[in-house]
């Protein structure tokens, strides 16, 4: 063989193993219950991958191709995508500090390797090179895609400006993990004598252990506090939990994002944006602050009567039980909430809760979107890392779609809320893996009974993952769903909850302890009830918003409480009260940024999506499945806007949640 057929077989292997497809058998297994050692280990192989491929990209002398440039990078961001991932899970999951804090350690190191990525300026000048003449419309929109990320993370810039955006990009995913390190490692204890407990559901007291003296001590766990916070009747119990709940990481965290905010704002800029919140927005579907702040002032419009109404409501009831008061403390809001409820509506969530066993509701959500998605969920046995942590497969005509792990109930040291977090992307030969890490009550009646909000949270999340199982498939890693407008990304989930609402849906999974379905008559009164407080919660979301945008537009404050107790005062029609630190334990000022918004404005667009349900049938598989088709499958290889557009058949507009808004005058 002469040399020059040498040097084209090398070539031709070199594209072979340049084939999106060919990381895939990289990432994973899952490893069960790795030691830090392992966790460590598998962290060095990554990065060692993906820097294999760096180095045959920039050491290739060939005109840039789609085969020798765009997939090599898209194969690095596959990886880096799928190593973040898995180090994620593991660091909100596995049951020692160690194990834990070694998995944070790599998150640190791969999010710094990501970010040097993306700010090569070598890889930037081969991908603006490429010919593109001959590609598809996907894979054009993703080499266009990259460019402008490359672009937007300052690639342009000189070699000392590049340095210093690493090293704070380097800096931020530092505070960023010591930022949701304090809020895990919070141990906050408060103690309560039984009496002082009375209202609190029974089976909640049971399933805790007492203290010698007969007393309770429970943490400022989320499956701890909102039990208190919604049925004791002792006002001064929940006012002494509110206060030390919203002070959960508190100080330690005000200086976390003091130095979060000012490198934030440094890098904008560097960037030559006026502020961060400019920077954050520019790939999102709104763009722009001054388009968020157009949308607040048109919720705010719509929703500000309503919460009035919903506010004279709950301080009647309010003055029925204590004559004279004047006004809704914060921490009677929750435990009025469903008093009003019963008053208005004749509907009390207690009468709800013992439908709703941990194990019928996880079986019911199953079911509901097997009927949606035509697909069959069935477990999955795979050793895990500990005995609450259940595995199941998806499966479509025959084949495994999907994988999914749900870790579902509370221990130490686990992450404290809910969230999907996704693993490995899919394609022909190995489906998608992804998470859902929450923290619900465990079993079934006896111990296991969950609030209608937390069934609706379990669907929540299961929509995102169902989203990673359905738009994880493409021709492109980095045109998964993770990488869809992060103003859009909630709209599918928030439209989903809206089937724990459906009397139908209920009556498949919805029993008690008898075996009696949960009764049609409730189903009614739960619904009527559902659009009651709908405007004071608008208003408080509106109050989060003005706080996620002031702290990116604004100099950084010198009491960062104080500035946030102002800034959601300035919407919240029940005053935050004095003591309230809660921007310490607010994560999505760390992961959201400036565009905590995006609850709200996926709202706006989950209303719309569900309008075209209702005309043609909730429970029309056929509508369904076009959505999963025309809104989930394509992940983020098309712009969000012209998704939703597809489903709908024109753009998105507000009229239909103004009208989901305006059923709480009724
Ligand atoms: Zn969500």
């Amino acid at each position: 063989m002469n040399k020059l057929s040498a040097t084209l077989l090398a070539t031709a292997a070199m594209a072979t193993s340049a084939q999106a497809g060919d990381v895939r058998h990289l990432m994973g297994p899952i490893m069960a219950n790795p030691t830090p050692g392992q966790i460590e280990a598998k962290c060095a192989f990554y990065i060692g991958e993906i820097d294999l491929r760096r180095d045959a990209l920039l050491g290739d002398q060939a005109a840039p191709t789609i085969a020798n440039t765009l997939e090599r990078i898209d194969n690095m961001f596959g990886l880096s995508n799928a190593a973040g991932g898995e180090f994620t899970l593991y660091r909100q999951v596995l049951t020692t500090p160690e194990q834990r804090d070694a998995a944070a350690d790599c998150e640190v190191r791969i999010d710094s390797l990501y970010n040097e990525l993306g700010l090569s300026r070598e890889v930037y000048d081969r991908l603006v090179t490429l010919d593109l003449t001959d590609a598809d419309a996907v894979t054009q929109r993703y080499a266009e895609t990259l460019r402008r990320d490359f672009e937007a993370s300052g690639v342009a810039l000189d070699d000392e400006q590049r340095t210093r955006i690493n090293a704070i990009k380097d800096e931020l995913g530092e505070l960023s993990a010591a930022f949701a390190r304090n809020i895990a490692n919070d141990k906050s204890e408060i103690t309560f004598t039984l009496d002082e407990l009375t209202g609190v559901p029974e089976d909640f007291i049971a399933s805790r252990e007492l203290n010698a003296d007969g007393s309770l001590t429970l943490t400022t766990s989320y499956t701890d506090y909102q039990p208190v916070m919604q049925y004791a009747d002792n006002d001064e119990v929940r006012r002494r939990f509110a206060e030390l709940y919203d002070l959960r990481a508190w100080p330690e965290n005000d200086a976390v994002l003091a130095q979060m905010f000012t490198l934030r704002a440094e890098l904008a800029q560097l960037l030559g944006r006026e502020n961060y919140a400019q920077y954050a927005l520019a790939d999102k579907m709104l763009q722009e602050p001054a388009r968020v702040r157009q949308l607040m002032a048109e919720v705010e419009q719509a929703a500000r009567p309503i919460a009035q109404n919903d506010y004279a409501r709950m301080l009647t009831v309010l003055q029925d039980l204590q004559p004279g008061a004047e006004r809704i403390e914060p921490w009677q809001g929750n435990w009025l909430s469903p008093k009003t409820q019963q008053a208005l509506f004749d509907y009390d969530p207690q009468d709800a809760r013992q439908y709703f066993a941990y194990n019928n509701v996880r079986d019911g959500v199953f079911r509901l979107t097997e009927r949606m998605f035509g697909i069959e969920i069935r477990e999955w046995d795979i050793p895990l890392w500990h005995e609450d942590a259940e595995a199941f497969e998806v499966i479509e005509n025959g084949e495994v779609i999907g994988h999914l792990l749900l870790d579902s109930h509370p221990r130490p040291g686990k992450y404290t809320h809910a969230n999907n977090v996704h693993l490995y992307p899919g394609g022909p030969g190995q489906p998608p893996l992804t998470s859902v890490v929450q923290n619900l009550p465990k079993g079934d009646h006896a111990t296991g009974l969950m609030e209608h909000s937390q069934v609706t949270t379990f669907l929540h999340e299961f929509g995102h993952a169902l989203h990673g199982i359905f738009g994880s498939n493409g021709r492109w890693y980095g045109q998964y769903y993770l990488d869809v407008e992060w103003d859009f990304i909630e709209a599918p989930s928030q439209m989903l909850e809206n089937w724990v609402y459906d009397y139908d849906t209920l009556a498949t999974f919805a029993v008690n302890a008898q075996g009696e379905t949960i009764p049609r008559d409730l189903v009614e009164k739960m619904n009527k009830a559902r659009y009651f407080n709908r405007g004071l919660f608008e208003m408080a979301q509106l109050g989060l918003t003005n706080t996620s945008l002031r702290f990116h537009t604004e100099e950084l404050p010198e009491d960062l409480g104080a500035a946030t107790r102002g800034w959601r005062n300035e919407y919240t029609l029940i005053k935050v009260p004095e003591t309230s630190q809660m921007q310490a334990a607010f994560g999505h000022l760390d992961g959201y940024s400036a565009y905590y918004y995006t609850y709200g404005w996926s709202r706006v667009i989950a209303e719309d999506l569900y309008a075209r349900f209702v005309a043609e049938g909730i429970n029309n598989p056929a509508v369904s499945m076009d959505y999963r088709r025309a809104v989930l499958e394509p992940g983020s290889s098309r712009a969000a806007g012209d998704l939703i557009a597809d489903f709908l058949g024109r753009e998105v507009t507000v009229d239909a949640f103004k009208a989901s808004l305006n059923k709480g005058m009724e």
